[in-house]
């Protein structure tokens, strides 16, 4: 029975095992994993009262005349006792005097020899960033189901840390049928293409961190697939196979896949492009076969297969961001029975649908950094109405 692509994707997300193998590892090693215990912070940040400006730490008084007694650069450990109407002079990052009541920006006074004079009021605790102020020790600073940015690996070097528990990466393979696939470096004889599919995903898997995936070929042979694929399956956390899925008299994917106990999920989408879909489970395997053309195979990798991986390795939110943007032309689509994912080009005012949406032209995609989302039953879509468009990441 065909599924349509809501239920399709919270199958995905429902079967998708989470990974239950976690490793320790330093955060600057960490970038693309997933987190899988809360951080908590060992240290006050900042550690101490800190300057915010270059300027002068003040003990406040009433008048505008201060007396200078000292200097602190970043990174001095001076403590001097200032009196009311005392001063010194101070920089951007340094420990703030105990005493100190205020740091003024060295643009708003005037300075002679050690007598300083403001040239705007002051406020108490102004330019001085609180200790504690970004997170206070003993506080959750991330939390288990992060993916792990540049941004979280500055912010966990900057509080000390020196080791995160992350989920381990699911282990992948990917696997590309067809007897019509030669790869580039080979002569094309007639009847042939170059094999893409393998490269492209990939690379793409590359992109979003998942270094480890391994490619392996298959010719158009039931036996020899049902052989391969027994062994992958049970080897592999997923496993992602392209062609082969579809309903030719050649198309041994699905029948293998059951022969060797895989247990179908679903098989067929409500979709354009990506009809037949599949995906199955066997043990704690997850098994996608993508559509053989490359668009529609890297369509459904980013729809499906993308937020699988993340459920795997247990992230808080596992789906691609999508958001709602006016299109920028009008377009009339067919086959409205089914749903479709158009490759389109966002920019600052809405997005636009490209051209060459065929499953088997996979050019577009290089220029598409998102994928426009046009529900079922509906066909004629006007230049200014709002899509839902899923931002692509940058792979
Ligand atoms: P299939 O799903 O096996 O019927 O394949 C659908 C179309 O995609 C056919 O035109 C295949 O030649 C093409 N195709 C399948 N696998 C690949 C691949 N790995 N690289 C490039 N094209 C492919
Ligand atoms: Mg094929």
């Amino acid at each position: 029975m065909m599924i349509g692509t809501v239920e399709a994707l919270e199958l995905v997300l429902l079967h998708g095992a989470e990974l239950v193998e976690t490793i320790e590892i330093d955060p600057k090693d960490a970038l693309d994993y997933v987190l899988a215990k809360d951080v908590i912070s060992s240290i006050d940040m900042p550690p101490f009262r800190q300057s915010a400006m270059d300027g002068y730490a003040l003990n406040i008084w009433d008048r505008s005349k201060y007396t200078l007694i000292g200097e602190i650069q970043a990174g001095g450990d001076q403590n001097p006792e200032l009196m009311p109407g005392q001063a010194v002079r101070i920089f951007t990052g340094a420990a703030v005097p105990d005493s100190a009541t205020a740091v003024v920006m060295q643009e708003r006074v005037s300075v002679e020899g050690n007598r300083l004079t403001l040239n705007i009021p002051v406020h108490v605790e102004m330019n001085i960033r609180p200790k504690g102020e970004q997170i206070k020790r003993g506080a959750i600073a991330l939390f288990a189901g992060t993916t792990i940015k540049g941004a979280h690996i500055g912010f966990l070097a900057g509080l000390g840390v020196t080791k995160i528990r992350v989920c381990e990466k699911p282990s992948i393979a990917i696997v590309v049928t067809g007897n019509e696939l030669v790869a580039p470096g080979k002569p094309l004889s007639d009847g042939k293409i170059y094999e893409s599919n393998g490269a492209m995903l990939k690379a793409t898997l590359d992109g979003l961190g998942y270094k480890n995936a391994t490619v392996r070929r298959l010719l158009d042979d039931y036996e020899e697939t049902k052989k391969v694929l027994d062994k992958i399956v049970s080897n592999f956390d997923v496993v992602i196979v392209t062609g082969g899925v579809s309903v030719g008299e050649y198309d041994f994917v699905g029948k293998a896949l059951h022969a060797i106990g895989v247990q179908e999920i679903f098989y067929k989408v409500r979709q354009k492009p990506g009809k037949p879909l599949f995906f199955g489970k066997k043990g704690q395997t997850s098994i996608v076969g993508l559509p053989g053309n490359p668009a529609a195979a890297l369509t459904c990798f980013y729809i499906y297969v993308y937020p699988l991986l993340k459920k795997c390795e247990g992230a808080e939110n596992p789906n691609l961001l999508a958001i709602t943007l006016p299109l920028l032309m009008g377009c009339e689509v067919s086959g409205g029975d089914r749903a479709q994912f158009l490759k389109a080009r966002i920019n600052e005012i809405g997005v636009e649908i490209l051209g060459g949406q065929s499953s088997a032209m996979v050019r577009a995609f290089g220029d598409a950094n998102g994928l426009v989302f046009l529900p079922e039953h509906s066909t004629v879509f006007k230049k200014g109405e709002l899509v839902k468009t899923i931002l692509l990441p940058n792979t």
